[in-house]
Formats: C-alpha cells, sequence, structure tokens
C-alpha cells in the first residue's frame, strides 16, 4: 500500500505509513500518510527557516513570475488536480474543479502584488522629515488545513504568504493530503526556490508539535471549532501570530416576501451540495411567517431530483462522506431528531451503495436551540428548518447562536435585506446568495466561535496577517543645523 510522501526542501520524502486514507466512494483503503517524529519536524523547521533567509529578499518580480507560472500550471493541470481531490475527499468531480478554480482566484489576487505590498511615504511631515511605511514578511508560516477543501484552503494562505516573502511549511488533513504534494511539485516547477514550500504530513501530535516550535513565527489553520480554539490559545501562548477559523452553523433566513422557488433551489445547493461538507454550507432554513410549509414542499419536490453516488460519476449531484465514523454521526442526528420533537420530512439514511460513505439527504422540521441537530455543526446532507413568528425573531435567533461564519436572506425587500446584513453578527453575508464566499479580493473569515483572532483570511487581510509594518522617519539635516535639544520630538 503506498504511503503519501512528504516534500521536503524540494525533495519527497517517503515515511512510515500510518493514517489510513479512503476512497470514500468505495470504503477502501488505497494509501497511507505517515506522522513524522519530532526530529523530522524541527529538520523542516530549519530547512524552511534557512530557505527563508533569501526568500524574505527576494525580488518582487521573482515572486510574482513564480505566481503567474504556479497560475498557468493549476490552469494546465486542474483535471488532474480535481481527480485526486475526489479520489480522497468524495466529492463530485464537479465540485473539484470548483474548488480549483475558487483555490486559483487566490494565487491571481497574489499575482498583484506589487500593487498591495506598496507602502506609503509622507513627506513634510516636520520641517525636512519624510516618513515612509514597509511590510516585511513575518517569517515561517505553518498552514494547518481541514479536509474538505484540500487545495482551496491550501493555496487561501499560500499564495499570499509565498507573495509576501515568508516559508510556508503546510500541515495538510491527514484524509486527503495527496492533492498537497501536487502544489508543493507545481511550485517547484514553477521556479520557487527549494525549502521555500514544504508539505509535512502528520495528526494532531505534528500540528502541537509545530504550534510550539519557536522557529514557527505564524500559523493559519482552517478546521473545526475546539480545535481552532486551542490552536490559537497553544500557538499564541507560544508566542506566534495566529489566525484560527473554525466551524458554522449558517442560517438562511426566508422571508415571507421571498421567491420561494429561488429561495428553494438556494437551500438544496448551499444545504446538500459536497454533501454538506462546506464550512459556508446552509444547515438551518429560517422560516419567517407562514413560509415554513410551501418552502418544505418546494425543496421535498427537490430532493426527489437528486442523485447521490460516486464523485467520479457524473450522475451523482454529491458523493460519500469523508469517512464511515462521520457518516455514522451524520446518521445518528437524524434518528434521534424525534425524541427532541423533531419531525423528519425526509430520511436518508437507509441509503447504502456498496461499502461507500454515502448519506441520503435528510430534512429536518422543527429544529430549535437547545436540540443536538440544532446546536452541534453537522457536517453532513442535514438540513433543519426552524420556524419563527418575525423578521426580529429571524435576527435575534442567527445573532444568539455561537457560530457566525456565514448566513444568507432571502427576500425582495432592500430595506429589509440592508437592516439584516447591519443587524448580524456574522462575517459573511448573503443577500439573496446562500454561499457568499467572498472572492479573492476581499477576505474571509466569520465572527465569534467561527474565528479565533482577528485578522480575516486571504485578499488584503492576508497580506496584513503574513507581513510585519516598518515605519521609517528620515532627516537629511545640514552641519549647520546642529544643536543639543532634548525635548521630546514634535512635528509643531
Ligand atoms: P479538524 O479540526 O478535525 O482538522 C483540521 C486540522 O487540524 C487537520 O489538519 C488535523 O490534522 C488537525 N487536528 C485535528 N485534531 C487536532 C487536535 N486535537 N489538535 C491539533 N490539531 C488537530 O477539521 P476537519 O474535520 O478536517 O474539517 C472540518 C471542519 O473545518 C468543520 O468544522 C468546518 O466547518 C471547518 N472549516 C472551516 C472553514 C472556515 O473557513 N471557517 C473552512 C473549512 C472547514
Amino acid at each position: 500500500m503506498p504511503t503519501v510522501p512528504h516534500v521536503i526542501n524540494g525533495q519527497r520524502r517517503i515515511g512510515t505509513g500510518v493514517t489510513p486514507i479512503y476512497d470514500p466512494a468505495t470504503g477502501a483503503v488505497t494509501r497511507y500518510a505517515p506522522v513524522p517524529d519530532d526530529a523530522l519536524v524541527n529538520e523542516v523547521v530549519t530547512l524552511a527557516r534557512t530557505a527563508w533567509q533569501d526568500w524574505r529578499h527576494s525580488t518582487l518580480s521573482q515572486r510574482t513570475n513564480i505566481l503567474f507560472t504556479l497560475r498557468h500550471l493549476i490552469v494546465q493541470h486542474g483535471d488532474e488536480l480535481a481527480e485526486i481531490i475526489t479520489s480522497e475527499h468524495g466529492k463530485t468531480v464537479a465540485d473539484a474543479k470548483g474548488e480549483v478554480a475558487r483555490g486559483l482566484e487566490n494565487v491571481e489576487y497574489a499575482c498583484g502584488l506589487t500593487e498591495h505590498l506598496k507602502g506609503q511615504f509622507s513627506s513634510q511631515v516636520a520641517d525636512g522629515v519624510d516618513v515612509h511605511s514597509v511590510r516585511e514578511p513575518v517569517g515561517v508560516l505553518a498552514a494547518i488545513t481541514p479536509f474538505n477543501f484540500p487545495i482551496m484552503v491550501p493555496l487561501w494562505m499560500t499564495a499570499n504568504a509565498l507573495a509576501t516573502g515568508n516559508a510556508v511549511i503546510l500541515k495538510p488533513s491527514e484524509r486527503d493530503p495527496s492533492v498537497s504534494v501536487m502544489i508543493a511539485e507545481l511550485l517547484h516547477d514553477a521556479g520557487l526556490p527549494d525549502g521555500v514550500f514544504n508539505v509535512l504530513h502528520g495528526d494532531a501530535t505534528t500540528v502541537n508539535r509545530l504550534l510550539e516550535h519557536p522557529g514557527i513565527d505564524a500559523v493559519s489553520f482552517v478546521g473545526s471549532t475546539p480545535v481552532a480554539r486551542h490552536v490559537y490559545q497553544v500557538g499564541t501562548a507560544s508566542g506566534k501570530r495566529v489566525q484560527a477559523l473554525g466551524g458554522a452553523k449558517n442560517h438562511m433566513v426566508v422571508l415571507p416576501d421571498a421567491d420561494l422557488d429561488i429561495a428553494a433551489d438556494a437551500a438544496i445547493n448551499a444545504g446538500y451540495g459536497s454533501a454538506g461538507e462546506r464550512c459556508m454550507a446552509i444547515s438551518v432554513v429560517v422560516a419567517v411567517g407562514d413560509v415554513a410549509d410551501p418552502l418544505i414542499e418546494k425543496i421535498s419536490q427537490r430532493l426527489d431530483r437528486l442523485t447521490v453516488g460516486p464523485g467520479a460519476d457524473p450522475a451523482s449531484d454529491f458523493g460519500p462522506v469523508i469517512s464511515a465514523a462521520h457518516r455514522d454521526r451524520i446518521i445518528s442526528y437524524v434518528t434521534s431528531a424525534p425524541a427532541d420533537g423533531i419531525t423528519v420530512v425526509r430520511d436518508g439514511t437507509t441509503l447504502r451503495i456498496g461499502d461507500g460513505f454515502f448519506v441520503g439527504p435528510s430534512l429536518l422540521d422543527g429544529v430549535r436551540p437547545g436540540v443536538k441537530a440544532y446546536d452541534d455543526e453537522i457536517f453532513g446532507p442535514v438540513l433543519g428548518v426552524t420556524r419563527v413568528a418575525s423578521f426580529d425573531d429571524a435576527v435575534a435567533l442567527v445573532n444568539a447562536n455561537p457560530y457566525g461564519n456565514g448566513t444568507a436572506i432571502f427576500t425582495r425587500d432592500g430595506n429589509a435585506a440592508r437592516l439584516y446584513a447591519r443587524r448580524v453578527s456574522v462575517g459573511m453575508i448573503g443577500i439573496n446568495v446562500p454561499i457568499p464566499v467572498p472572492v479573492a479580493s476581499y477576505s474571509f473569515g466569520g465572527w465569534k466561535d467561527s474565528l479565533f483572532g482577528h485578522a480575516h483570511i486571504y485578499g488584503p487581510e492576508g497580506f496584513a496577517f503574513y507581513t510585519r509594518a516598518k515605519v521609517i522617519t528620515t532627516r537629511w539635516p545640514q552641519p549647520s543645523e546642529s544643536q543639543i535639544d532634548l525635548g521630546f520630538p514634535t512635528t509643531r
């Protein structure tokens, strides 16, 4: 059984396979991922620090050239990248191609680094004194990523971290790590010097070693909320800057004036796409006033038309979930729902396709705070409906939720939509857009338990996170200006 190699200092390094990697469509183990010992973690950090010493002084045109070439290579190899993702994650090939495209956006944004890295200059802030600012790289970044977007999330971090002159150690999810190896090889082919980007596989022990390692300067983490909280606490206690993006419970509010066909389409796409394994998936539809019954009817009609099957089959609308344990956990929320007073409108738990990790779509009516199916992030193809009386009740429900990643509102009323966007404590809001993942020239991030640390990821906030500010105050005095003055310098 093959073991996925690390990529260290530009070379593949084979370790002992420890963690099984499955093809979720068949349930078969296809390869293993290694878990490095402390000596290997130390070696990679040392190599990355050494490579950074040159890379931090690379010219902006050299970096731009490499990123442009990377963009070209990702486009050229897009189909292959998508197939690797499908074989380990299980999502449909079309969905994997969408992920590649959204990751590519970040490379394209980073290609504009000469513009994004411009400093500022103020002439004559005091007599004969000028001030200018520059941003310098932070150092070595540990990029720790989840299973559900195995290329997009690494590119959220990598493109901007390299553009700003940092070295990167990517610790991908141990459940679908192979595409990371290809990213490393494409970066190598694009001309990135050895050691500037490394892929180190591993598990929680590897993450903890990196978090405490004195040779790591910054940590970008994306994953579940309990781990994000831990990563933030341990990383900052070790003196690093950390951005740790966590889980979600995204609400889609449907007002009585909404077009219910459009809203039902959106609920299907955002609730069941990628088997619900998206951090921006809609997991709760908040039906305001009397829209619940007709909306549930329209969602049910659409569920009849969904096909669940292997991600490699073009007929599949969504594929399996990531593991047998995750499938069983998802199923438990549906089977326990009636005991919590929830109506199971559609039960997808009995679907079986060979030994694959499949779960059919489920629809629950009556989820509400205080029951597991509402309180927990299910991260599967289970959509809940909550009934509320008014717009204000909808806002209160969303704001009382501990997560604040994304939310959407469906309405024809521009003022209601505007008020919603202003009142909710959520980082990303869609108005008649169910999955409002910002384009790469904006930054991505949630509020509350969906993000620990202040910096959103990618876009302008990504450039800020991966750099430190330096401000230089300059004066070129004439010999005639020589004088002793112990007063605090002022600009007046
Ligand atoms: P996860 O938290 O289990 O794993 C994420 C990473 O952390 C992996 O690399 C893993 O090896 C590591 N890890 C796991 N347990 C750890 C521990 N105890 N200590 C240290 N490191 C540990 O997440 P996942 O299941 O791979 O991904 C799904 C989760 O990620 C969902 O909660 C989803 O909402 C979230 N997510 C959030 C965003 C976002 O942008 N907010 C994006 C994608 C996914």
